[in-house]
């Protein structure tokens, strides 16, 4: 299974992709924690990255797209792996259509996870309390959400016009948010 978890910033793809991993036998690739990652390392991606995810930008295409390449032909991907956070743009997405199908795989499905801008800031405020990450503060939160409605709400159409998408309510308990995942990923 080769699962794409798309939504706003704040929206629960981390929390759920790791509730669902073990249950489904995949494992979760979260292009957001490789680079916190790296800027951590202080690798040459880091690097170049920490710029960008501290102002709440997007990190370029082709720095994405290669790391994607490089992840999913990895032999923990074998069984299949959600994607959460990428793709982030169309030119990432058609990457990805791309990459997958030079290795003689496909998407499985698409799921958006839908929640109301007003209560993602509501989230990633209290996120920021709990795990101190550096880009959940008012200001970046702001660009972050505009980055999604101008790069990656296009997505949406994208994976649409491909059949491919899933709209899941994902606001009130983790636990029913989960139980509509599993529901979908089930039928
Ligand atoms: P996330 O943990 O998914 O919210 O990602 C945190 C930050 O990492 C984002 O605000 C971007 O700066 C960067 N990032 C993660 N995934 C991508 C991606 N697919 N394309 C571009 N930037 C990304």
């Amino acid at each position: 299974m080769i699962l794409v978890l798309l939504g706003p910033p704040g929206s629960g793809k981390g929390t759920q992709s790791q509730t669902i991993v073990d249950k489904l036998s995949v494992i979760q690739i979260s292009t957001g924690e490789i680079l916190r990652n790296a800027v951590k390392e202080g690798t040459e991606l880091g690097k170049t990255a920490k710029e960008y995810i501290d102002a709440g930008n997007l990190v370029p295409d082709e720095v994405m797209i290669g790391i994607i390449q490089e992840r999913i032909v990895q032999e923990d991907c074998a069984n299949g792996f959600i994607l959460d956070g990428f793709p982030r743009t169309i030119e990432q997405a058609e990457a990805l259509d791309q990459l997958l199908k030079k290795n003689g795989r496909e998407l499985s499905h698409v799921i958006y996870l839908d929640v109301p801008e007003k209560e993602l800031i509501v989230r990633l405020l209290k996120r920021s309390e709990i795990e101190g990450r550096a880009d959940d503060n008012l200001n970046t939160i702001k660009n972050r959400l505009d980055q999604f409605k101008k790069k990656t709400l296009g997505l949406i159409n994208y994976y649409k016009e491909k059949n491919k998408l899933v709209y899941i309510d994902g606001t009130g308990e983790q636990s029913d948010v989960t139980a509509r995942l599993t529901r979908v990923l089930e039928a």
